[in-house]
Parts: C-alpha cells; structure tokens; sequence
C-alpha cells in the first residue's frame, strides 16, 4: 500500500475544510491542493478531523481470559473507535506486575499493529494489596511503563499508597487509582440511593468514591506525587478534584462515556448489562461529571472498556461480572453528552480525549497537533451520521455493551496510525 495520502476536505477540529496530505508516517501538511504522484486519494467532505484518540484505560484481558477479549480483537475495537493508542490495565492472569508479562503485553501489541499498546503495571504483587510490585523493573523494560494502577482494586493501604507515590517519582510515573473504599463497598451491587433500596440490592456509597480520593490528593501533596484518578462518577468526586487542583497538587482525573450517559435507572430491570464498577450514578452526578470534564477539572475520557463473555455477565444481577465494554461507541457517546450538548467543541473532543490522556500517560509521539511535522495518527469522523448500537457488529470478542439498542450520533470512518489506515470506511484494514 502506498505511504502517500491525500485526504480531501476534512474539517481538522471541526474547523474550515482542507486537504491533509500524509507522507511517510507524518502529516506532511494541511490545505495542499495539488495531488502528489502516486498519493491515494479520500474524499472527507464533511468528515472532522480529529488526532488519534488516547485511552487510558482498557482492559485487553490478555494473557489469561482470552475468552473475554484479546490484544488483536481489543486494538481491532479501538482503531474502530479512533483510538491510535490504549494503555492495558493490570489485572491480567498473570497479573502484570514484572517487566516480563508488560514486555509480553507490549509484544502482542505491536504484533497486532492496530493501535500503540502502552501496559500499565501493577503497584502490588499480583494486585494483592500488601507489598509494592517491581515498579521500577517495568518502568525500566521494553515497555517503558510509566502509570502504574491496581485497577479493578483499590490500593487501600495509605502506607503502600504513599510509598507508591514516592517510588514513581524517580522516573516521572502516575498512581492511577482505582477509588473504592473496600469496607464500604463490602457487597455493594449499586449506587446506594433511591434505586439500590427499591430492588433491595446493597447500596455502594458516593462517599467510598469520595474518600479515597481526598486521601490520596493529600497524599499525592505531601509527597509531591503524580496521582491519576480513574472513573470519577460522583458530583462530590469532582468537587474533591477541583479543590486539589485549586491548591496546585498534580492530580489529574479520568471519566468514562457511560457515566456521562447512563444512570441506576437502568437498573430497574435488574439487567447485568448495566453493572459496572464504580455504578452508574444519578442525573445530579452525571450533570456534575459533564461540568467537570467541560471545565477541565476532569481531565480527560477513558473508556474502562471491560469485556466479559457471555457467561459472565447474563447471569443474576449479584453474581454477574462488573464492567462494559466501550471502545467502540466511546467518540459517539461522548459526540451526545457534550458536543451535541453544547458543552465542548470538537477542539476540546480532541483535547480530551487526545491531548491530556497522551500527557497522563507520558507518551511521546501521541496526542500530537494535527499539523504538518507530526505523526499521522489521526481519525476521521462523521459526527452527521447516526445509527442504532449493534454489539454484534463489534469487532470485541464481547457483546456487553450498555449501549446496545441505543440510538448515538457519530460514525468512525477512517482511522491512522502514523501514516498508515487501521480503519478505512468504516473497517479494519
Ligand atoms: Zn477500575
């Protein structure tokens, strides 16, 4: 395939049309009109430019539940989404928590070639709460791991927290934590309010949210850290965040398309398709979470896309697995809660959801400018089109998306990746 491109009048950020012409990896320049010899042509009238999208969060399950998702079929998922780079959460099985298994995460990616594949590594052994993992083994490997996050638990532990937070110092790493107080979510199913008491499920209080996440701003203060706060879904979340921000701490937060979409209500049919840790919240959160991100105290999106097989998630509300998969309905769920809304520009899309989770994650060479000199890892998107979420079409090897029925704006034409399409109408390439 040839390395020469010629995209014809897309919008770059949503602003006036014009030509991008992609040469050897990199954006070669921006409102050419003349067509090289040799250069490919696609017609992008209409169509938004945006630079690839950067997840922070993505659960590729690999190695281990390969059954659930694996790096091919979850970077298949984010270049369809527009995503040109995810970050690989730890609780795989094996757990990366060494430089082997990051290093073997980090492989499979480039193998795969969909998308860059940055492995987070576990802060402790095996996620087991008790003592601090090689941190600086991984940060020192191939992979080059610079956040590092329990997710899916909460390092609970204030000492190992702090400790944590001192080590990464070294080589500018980030805790990102997963914040859920664990003895006042002990059962919890859902957001405890109205809803959770109606369907007599044990309720999962703001507040276990809320204090771990001042605890861990303080902590971050005192030892003069990097604290990343993942999936912040509670209005009083984002109050604690802005107050740290507000005293110039170096805490930055993340929020996933769901919790800017969906609230308990849904869970009035006791569907497992709607559990999700941390729960879906109420309107009054979701209101909060949309100002916080517009604002900027939210600092970016990030999917937590958690694929489960079947098995695990059509089951009893209570027995069923946590999580929902969001890679490729991440764009258009967030196209409706703040653009279509009014709330962001597609400046601020790509700001979002390019350019601080590229900062977050250190990444060099990702959440660039689309402008000539940089790597050509940009997507193209239609934010006319429309159509009704079909998780079997999904290129995920799991179908638990909440959106599923849902009527969202929004189609990924085409995405690249320094120079070279993993997505062109609409497919893998
Ligand atoms: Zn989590």
């Amino acid at each position: 395939m040839t390395d020469t491109w010629l995209i014809r009048g897309a919008r770059p950020l949503g602003g006036e049309p014009a030509d991008i012409l992609i040469r050897d990896g990199l954006i070669d320049g921006i409102g050419a009109t003349t067509r090289p010899a040799g250069a490919q042509v696609i017609g992008a009238d209409g169509l938004i430019a945006l630079p690839g999208l950067v997840d922070l969060h993505t659960h590729l399950r690999e190695p281990g539940r390969e059954d659930a998702e694996t790096v091919e079929t979850g970077t298949q998922a984010a270049a369809l989404g527009g995503f040109t780079a995810v970050h690989a959460m730890a609780n795989t099985d094996p757990v990366a928590d060494t430089a082997g298994v990051v290093e073997q995460i980090w492989r499979l990616g480039r193998q795969a070639g969909h998308c860059d594949v940055h492995p987070v590594g576990a802060v402790t052994l095996g996620l087991g709460g008790t003592r601090l993992a090689e941190l600086g083994a991984m940060a020192d490997s191939a992979a080059r791991v610079r956040v590092f996050s329990d997710d899916g638990k909460c390092v609970s532990d204030a000492v190992l927290m702090r400790r944590a937070l001192e080590y990464v110092k070294a080589f500018d790493g980030v805790i990102a934590q997963h914040a859920q107080e664990p003895r006042l979510t002990d059962g919890a199913q859902l957001n405890e309010g109205e809803m959770s008491a109606r369907l007599g499920l044990t309720g999962w209080p703001a507040v276990a949210e809320e204090a771990i996440i001042a605890r861990d701003c303080l902590l971050a203060a005192h030892v003069g850290s990097a604290l990343h706060v993942c999936h912040v879904s509670t209005a009083g979340s984002v109050e604690i965040i802005r107050w740290a921000k507000g005293k110039g701490w170096r805490v930055t937060a993340e929020v996933t398309p769901h919790h800017l979409l969906l609230t308990d209500s849904l869970a009035a049919g006791y569907d497992p398709v709607y559990k999700v840790n941390p729960p879906l919240r109420t309107d009054a959160d979701i209101a909060a979470l949309r100002a916080g991100l517009a604002d900027g105290t939210i600092d970016c999106v990030a999917t937590d896309h958690a694929p489960h097989p079947v098995e695990d998630k059509e089951t009893e509300w209570d027995t069923a697995a946590f999580g929902m998969t969001g890679l490729e309905t991440a764009l258009r769920v967030v196209q409706q809660a703040m653009v279509d809304t009014g709330l962001l520009d597609w400046a601020g899309v790509a700001d979002r959801m390019s350019r601080r989770p590229a900062v977050i994650g250190r990444l060099a060479g990702a959440g660039g400018e689309l402008a000539a000199g940089q790597p050509a890892s940009l997507t193209l998107y239609d934010a006319a089109a429309r159509d009704t979420v079909q998780p079997a079409t999904h290129a995920s090897r799991s179908r638990n998306s909440p959106f599923a029925g849902m009527d969202l704006p929004g189609r990924v034409v085409a995405t690249f990746l320094r120079g070279t399409p993993t997505v062109l109408d609409g497919k893998i390439t």
